[in-house]
């Protein structure tokens, strides 16, 4: 079996974490299934390595293709400095859909970590990525907008806002919300986790946030019947997916004081952007945090980190939230036994302590080696 993965390789450390994770992931495909699969490569442009090429940061063949394509992968594209340039990545994730953003977190041993047990963190986050307040309907204070919009919800609705305020619109929808926590109880399901949290702030913002657990809820009730249990249900004997849900604030609090009872979190996007890194640095840093965006059709694996541009070109980058990315695709193809060596291969390396500059500086008695041997040393360990 072959699988198409197009590939943009980012700019900045872009390249090298490429060069380095590519071989590490047909590697470890290789040694679980000999000539019986394989992953075919296919280039598409963006960045500074589209516009040298094509004039432009992000040519419309990238996105039609993306657009009909199943897996792809990217290293991180920085924002091209000047007016009117929108973020590549936003305007992908808004073009192709890509409503879900998955981040799963873990440990790996040797790590230094600012909390005492990071080992029970465990968990994968499902974040909302399309709607909220990163729709981008926010207007400057003092602007012909901001009044407008002030105006109309003072005279129109009797709400009581200042007319000098900025103000930001927060849309969420049923359909947004009820896709999101379906591909999150998928998920659980299929992977036989124990249960999913909505984590939200429907305290405070009733209609939205609350919306949120409300369809969360109805969703698992309506199309998991049989299969998903509330939290109440559980306790009563009824077993199940256990479908729970926190407060946003409690949330940050459990997570580090009983991270071992959460597995999988459905969440907002501003929710989701919080908790995903305050879990990534609950485990010892950003540094290896894998990611995908999800549509309905097209799974893009993305390193969570930017472009680095102090350290770009210098051998000096971490490869591994790519090769971790890697892994993730594997797993998403179903591909485990590959998926596992590569986990396990980071955890050897790590756990030798010979590492880049990054992790070398968080760990007691570490050796420090470039991007490109670290890459060579989990290859070796798979
Ligand atoms: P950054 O992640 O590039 O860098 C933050 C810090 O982490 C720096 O000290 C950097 O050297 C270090 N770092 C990041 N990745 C590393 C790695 N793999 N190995 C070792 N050290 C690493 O964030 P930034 O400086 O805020 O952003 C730089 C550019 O990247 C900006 O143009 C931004 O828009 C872009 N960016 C892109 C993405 C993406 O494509 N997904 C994500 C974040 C930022």
């Amino acid at each position: 079996m072959r699988k198409t993965v197009y590939f943009i390789e980012g700019d900045g450390i872009g390249p090298e974490v490429w060069n380095a994770a590519r071989p590490v992931i047909d590697k470890a495909v290789e040694l679980a299934y000999g000539n019986g699969r394989s992953l075919e490569w296919k280039e598409l442009l963006a960045g500074e390595k589209a516009y040298a090429e094509t004039g432009t940061y992000l040519p419309q063949e990238t996105l039609d293709t993306l657009a009909g394509a199943e897996l792809a992968i990217k290293g991180p594209l920085g924002t091209p400095v000047g007016k009117g340039f929108r973020s590549l990545n936003v305007t992908m994730r808004q073009t192709l859909d890509l409503y879900a953003c998955i981040r799963p977190i873990r440990y790996f041993e040797g790590i230094e970590s600012p909390v005492k047990h990071p080992e029970r963190v465990n968990m994968v986050v499902f974040r909302e990525n399309t709607e909220d307040v990163y729709a981008g309907i926010e207007y400057k204070a003092d602007t012909d907008e901001a009044r407008k919009l002030i105006a109309f919800l003072r005279d129109e609705l009797g709400a009581n806002v200042d007319e000098r305020c900025a103000v930001g619109i927060k849309p969420m929808s049923e359909k947004g919300s009820k896709r999101l926590v379906r591909r999150a109880m998928d998920f659980a399901l299929a992977q036989g986790l124990p249960s999913v949290t909505l984590v939200h702030k429907g305290n405070i913002m009733k209609f939205t946030e609350g919306g949120f657990r409300q369809w969360g809820y109805e969703l698992a009730h309506d199309e998991y019947a049989g299969r998903a249990v509330t939290e109440a249900q559980a306790a009563a004997g009824e077993t199940g997916l256990v479908v729970k849900d926190r407060i946003a604030d409690a949330m940050f609090q459990e997570v580090l004081i009983r991270p071992e009872q959460y597995s999988v979190v459905a969440t907002s996007n501003l929710n989701g952007d919080y908790i995903s890194d305050a879990l990534a640095a609950q485990v010892g840093g950003l540094g290896l945090a894998p990611g995908v965006n999800m549509s309905d059709t097209l799974a893009f694996f993305e390193a969570t980190h930017g472009t680095a541009p102090t350290i770009a070109g210098k051998d000096m980058a971490n490869p591994g939230s790519l090769i971790l990315c890697g892994g993730m695709l594997l797993e998403h193809l179903g591909w485990h036994e590959a998926a596992t060596r590569i986990h396990t291969a980071m955890n050897t390396v790590i756990g030798n302590r010979t590492v880049t500059v990054d992790l070398a500086s968080q760990m007691q008695g570490a050796s420090t080696v470039g991007c490109r041997q670290f890459g060579e040393l989990l290859g070796a360990a798979l």
